[in-house]
């Protein structure tokens, strides 16, 4: 171990919520300190163009987004390391995080770890990711306005995702393993009495077809899951919402979480479980799970941190 670090407060994570946090607790003169993890910028630094971030013209990068905000967060006062916490002791404060590289020290805690997309893992899948292939259709269901998509999935993610698309694209196909579905009975009524959305019942996706020059989605070969009969269908875009898989593995036994594994949180508020420890994000949002309203969370966490130091 290097060091120890101490702080009034440690942020993990360096996404909208953790740069947010940041950059409100640095204003307000407490001295910051943040943990990048293992891949700094979140999920964001794997997006391509953002059209829905306020405050910007044109479509702006995701990595060069988060480029700003950590520029921001330095700017005004985070002390930032690259490190990745291991292991935490919550039981009583100070709170001690461990890291691969130092020990950290902290009067208090914001969690902004946030959230993974699941993928299905095939190669395909990887190879057109940002070029037809995407897990939010909020962030790039633009730009196949018009255009002939599919959605991957049964859940409540997906399900929304199809109906949000349906406003937006020529047709939907909602391809689903098994012939019912895990959303909640409003939403697929809702599903199901939309015109232009259609469901490809027990069929997995198979393969993602496209060409190169320019790099796009064309098809998709499915598979049914009943008799492995194939079919293609035609689509220029692919939204695989197959559940996200929140970062809380460390905050096992230290934090409450719900069922999934996302941190609770005070209800309006960002107080886990623990007194002196908050999470913001998506860490602790399976709802809109968004730059913005991460960066708001990050922001209300500050804010809260700054009154609980106070007391
Ligand atoms: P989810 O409820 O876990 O659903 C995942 C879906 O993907 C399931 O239908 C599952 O199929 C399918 N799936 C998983 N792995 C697959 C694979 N390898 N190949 C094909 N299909 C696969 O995930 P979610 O929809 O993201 O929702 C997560 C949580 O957030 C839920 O608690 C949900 O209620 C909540 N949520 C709430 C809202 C809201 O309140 N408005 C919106 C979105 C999400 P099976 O059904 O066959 O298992």
């Amino acid at each position: 171990m290097a060091d120890q670090k101490k702080t009034d407060l440690l942020i993990i994570g360096s996404g909208p919520a953790g740069y947010t946090a940041a950059i409100y607790a640095a204003r307000a003169g407490l001295k910051p300190l943040l943990v990048t993890g293992a891949e700094p910028g979140g999920q964001l630094m794997i997006t391509t163009d953002v059209e829905n971030y306020p405050g910007f013209e044109d479509a702006i990068q995701g990595p060069w987004l988060m480029e700003q905000m950590e520029k921001q967060a330095k700017n005004v006062g985070t002390e930032i390391i690259f490190d990745y916490i291991n292991k935490v002791d919550f039981s009583a404060p100070p709170f001690t995080c461990t890291g691969d590289v130092n020990e950290y020290v902290a009067q208090s805690v914001i969690i902004c770890t946030g959230a993974k997309a699941r993928w299905l893992g095939i190669e395909s899948e990887k190879e057109f990711k940002g070029f037809g292939v995407s897990a939010c259709a909020t962030c790039d269901g633009i730009f196949f306005k018009g255009q002939d998509v599919a959605v991957i999935g049964g859940g409540n993610s997906a399900v929304e995702e199809a109906i949000y698309l349906s406003k937006i694209c020529k047709s939907v196909t909602l391809v689903h393993r098994r012939d019912k579905l895990r959303a909640e009975k409003v939403l697929q009524d809702k599903l199901l009495n939309t015109k232009n959305i259609n469901v490809e019942w027990d069929h997995e996706l198979d393969e993602i077809l496209g060409k190169e020059d320019p790099k796009e989605v064309t098809g998709l070969r499915l598979k049914s899951t009943k008799d492995e009969k194939t079919k293609e269908i035609k689509v220029g875009g692919v939204f695989v919402a197959i559940g996200h898989d929140p970062a809380t593995g460390i905050f096992k036994d230290h934090l409450d979480m719900d069922s999934e594994g996302y941190l609770k949180v005070e209800k309006g508020g960002t107080k886990t479980s623990v007194h002196g420890v908050f999470a913001a994000g998506d860490v602790q949002d399976k709802v809109y799970r968004q730059a913005v309203t991460a960066a708001g969370q990050g922001c209300m966490a500050a804010l809260e941190v700054e009154k609980f130091l106070q007391e």
